[in-house]
């Protein structure tokens, strides 16, 4: 469904898919004339998303493995070394001796394998269907990933088949690399195989090739049918890399091209209103502020405004970490269109957040004629009626809000400028929302602001349409907050510790994982709460923030905690971005392994705000490696572009800025971080390619085009493709 806000610009004509070779097998055939495929693989297929010839091709094998990989049980135990955990690859045949499911919270499944040379167990878990799928007596063949275990020899969570499926079978292409495809519970990587073997060669000629050949030879890439025979039947590992690495170029050139084309038709024909910064209203906007802004924040003033200026609209990215000071900035900003009449808009991802821009922002006003209006969920009905329509006949000039500003009933007069705050939570389809052109057919320039570096991986893709300014430099004062990883067990210290801060006039909070009483075991805010009233901080005043709070109970809170009359707060993440409070010092956090890193990072950037060194506290026991990986990396470093690296690569892009943040589709083959060169080459042969043919209207973008549309057209507001 295209987007309701995506400007219509492009008006492309369908285009009807081009043919090169009468073969049933066009690539949007469905995928029924897959000689084999009837109505029930046809919907067992449906369900890993292979609808069409195309789908199937698309459907890339996980990894490759040798024809005859297979050891015996006693290779196996002879080739691991002594010690536990050590681990390898294996793929063993045998009979199952026995089946055991014991009781206990996580569903397992342990199985006894037997050969003629010994026996492994396989355990898997939270997959109870296999009850029904495994028996004493059945020969299968398992693989995955086999170590030792308190005395045994395991394989957790293997990939397996019974031995019998081996007979329907492609024969064995010795000497190839045969492919393992993600498959499912009804449909076994080895008959994906052999669907995606009947229709290859036919189906791989009759693909148009949407990559110019200029391009394709000066980046020494495969055709793009030769990259789809390789990449399913490789003759070798370098044949599959190869066809990857055209597979992965294409997709990161596609991407490049949607979004700047996109850009491009921005400047181009879209108008914003123009807001040049003149030195009587730069000191006028100067005077407002508490304090000297550092030079950091005055280059970044600078650049902002300089885009200002124009009737180009800004599309910029700002980013600075947590503490920074990019409120500042945002505020010189709003202040600029206020001081051309015009309307300017700051978007928070929480209530929290911007009931507390809009209290730092109404202080720093204070005396002023400008009114600053808030505009979240939880506004009261009347109010927000009336604030409505003070907002769309223009009364209002400066508008703090949540999401509540990007539905239908928020209608400005005249919004010249929007800022999008902690830019990672909002997609792509919120920044197109934001850009709704006025009656004037004029658009708002757009800044948006993140604490969490965006990696330069992905500034590169799904953020590149963004100019990027950056703060380096905290302000004057202050210095990285401490951290350390604190076992469970030494809790109790870190309390005492916590307590001995309070007792010196200093402030702190506590965050917990849950905010209700849950089975996982977790600390919840009010049992937490309770639990530090009767213990380790009896005497204390404390309070408590959650997300399901009403707002005014939340504001009061958190008004109590800014004058001091509450020590410690509990809180969950709600605190998590942007809350400023200079006088905390210290943070605790419980459970710190169930957080993501980046998390972590501008959980304690919420500390160390004012003049004091701030403290942080990570309580937790990992007990995976990852985990352990994880705390270890943020208790040694402070740098906030490193850590969004680490958590790219530990948890990968979609989880972090993946499909679900960005709304745009995940790549298929192509990964941000093993690709970031290939990266560069797409990205500089798609602005080569737009500079050329802005439009891709040429000849040789035709396939292209249709392609583009197809993935991006909607998510990235590309225009209707009817
Ligand atoms: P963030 O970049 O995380 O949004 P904030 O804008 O909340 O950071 O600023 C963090 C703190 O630093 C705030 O208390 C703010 O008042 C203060 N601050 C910002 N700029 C300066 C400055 N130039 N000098 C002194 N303090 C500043
Ligand atoms: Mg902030």
């Amino acid at each position: 469904m295209p987007c309701p806000y995506a400007t219509t610009w492009l008006l492309i004509p369908p285009v009807p898919l081009q043919m090169t070779s009468p073969t049933p097998f066009q690539p949007h055939a469905g995928i029924e004339v897959v000689p084999g495929v009837g109505p029930r693989l046809g919907a067992v297929l449906g369900r890993l998303e292979i609808r069409t010839v195309e789908d199937l091709l698309n459907h890339i094998p996980m990894r490759y493995e040798h024809e005859h990989a297979e050891s015996t049980i006693a290779e196996i135990d002879a080739s691991l070394p002594e010690e536990e955990g050590a681990a390898a690859n294996v793929s063993v045949r045998g009979e199952i001796a026995a089946i055991k499911i014991p009781p206990g919270r996580r569903p397992r499944i342990e199985v006894t394998l037997e050969d003629e040379t010994g026996t492994v167990q396989l355990v898997w878990f939270n997959a109870p269907w296999l009850r029904n799928k495994l028996r004493p007596g059945l020969r299968i063949v398992a693989e995955g990933r086999a170590k030792r275990w308190r005395g045994y020899l395991q394989i957790g969570n293997p990939q397996w088949r019974p031995e019998d499926d081996d007979d329907d079978q492609t024969p064995a292409r010795d000497e190839r690399l045969r492919a393992v495809y993600p498959a499912s519970e009804d449909l076994s990587s080895r008959k994906i195989e052999e669907f995606v073997s009947r229709i290859l060669d036919p189906a791989s000629e009759a693909l148009m090739d949407p990559l110019p050949e200029t391009i394709r030879k000066s980046r020494v890439l495969n055709r793009l049918g030769q990259a789809y025979r390789h990449i399913h039947q490789p003759e070798s590992p370098r044949d599959a890399a190869d066809a990857r690495r055209r597979l992965a170029f294409d997709e990161l050139l596609l991407l490049q091209l949607g979004v700047m084309m996109k850009r491009q038709h921005l400047r181009e024909t879209m108008k914003a209103a123009p807001l040049p910064l003149s030195p009587e209203i730069e000191k006028r906007i100067l005077s407002r502020f508490p304090f000297e802004l550092t030079t950091d924040q005055r280059q970044v003033c600078r650049e902002i405004g300089d885009d200002l200026a124009r009737e180009v609209p800004t599309n910029r990215l700002l980013q600075g970490d947590v503490g920074a000071g990019k409120t500042a900035v945002a505020v010189h900003a709003m202040l600029l269109a206020a001081a051309h009449g015009h309307q300017a808009a700051i978007m928070a991802p929480t209530g929290i957040l911007a009931e507390q821009h809009h209290a730092s922002i109404s202080r720093m006003l204070e005396g002023a004629k400008v009114e600053v209006g808030l505009l979240t969920g939880s506004t009261p009905a009347r109010e927000k009626k009336d604030l409505l329509a003070r907002i769309a006949a223009g009364e209002i000039k400066m508008l703090v809000g949540t999401h509540a500003l990007l539905s239908e009933g928020t209608v400005f007069n005249d919004l010249a400028l929007a800022i999008i705050d902690e830019q990672h939570r909002f997609g792509v389809e919120q920044r197109s929302r934001l850009r709704r052109p006025n009656e004037a057919g004029r658009v708002p320039h757009l800044l948006v602001m993140t604490a969490t570096p965006i990696p330069r991986t992905l500034s590169l893709t799904v953020f590149g349409d963004l100019d990027v300014s950056v703060i380096r430099n905290l302000p004057p004062g202050r210095s990285p907050t401490v951290t350390r990883v604190v076992p469970p067990s030494k809790a109790a210290d870190v309390y005492g510790y916590l307590a001995e801060r309070v007792a010196a006039g200093e402030q702190g909070f506590v965050v917990v994982p849950a905010v209700e009483e849950s089975d996982m075991g977790l600390a919840d805010v009010e049992n937490h709460l309770k639990f530090l009233a009767a213990g380790p901080l009896s005497g204390l005043r404390l309070g408590a923030v959650h997300g399901r709070m009403k707002r005014e109970e939340r504001e009061a809170v958190m008004n109590q905690f800014r004058d001091r009359s509450i020590d410690v707060l509990v809180a969950t993440v709600v605190i998590e971005v942007g809350v400023d409070v200079p006088n905390a010092t210290m943070m605790v956090v419980e459970h710190a392994e169930r957080f993501g890193l980046a998390q972590l990072h501008q959980l304690r950037g919420r500390v160390g705000r004012g003049k004091k060194r701030g403290v942080c506290a990570l309580i937790g026991e990992p007990t995976t490696e990852e985990g352990r990986r994880r705390l270890e990396a943020i208790g040694g470093t402070t740098d906030g572009f490193e850590i969004a690296e680490l958590d790219l690569g530990i948890r990968g892009p979609g989880e972090l800025f993946g499909a679900r943040q960005s709304g745009l589709p995940p790549f298929r083959v192509a990964d941000l971080i093993k690709d970031l060169d290939l990266l560069r080459l797409a990205r500089q042969d798609a602005a080569d390619w737009i500079e050329r043919d802005p439009r891709l209207l040429g000849p040789d973008a035709v396939e292209m085009r249709r392609i583009l549309m197809a993935r991006y057209g909607a998510t990235l507001g590309l225009g209707d493709v009817g």
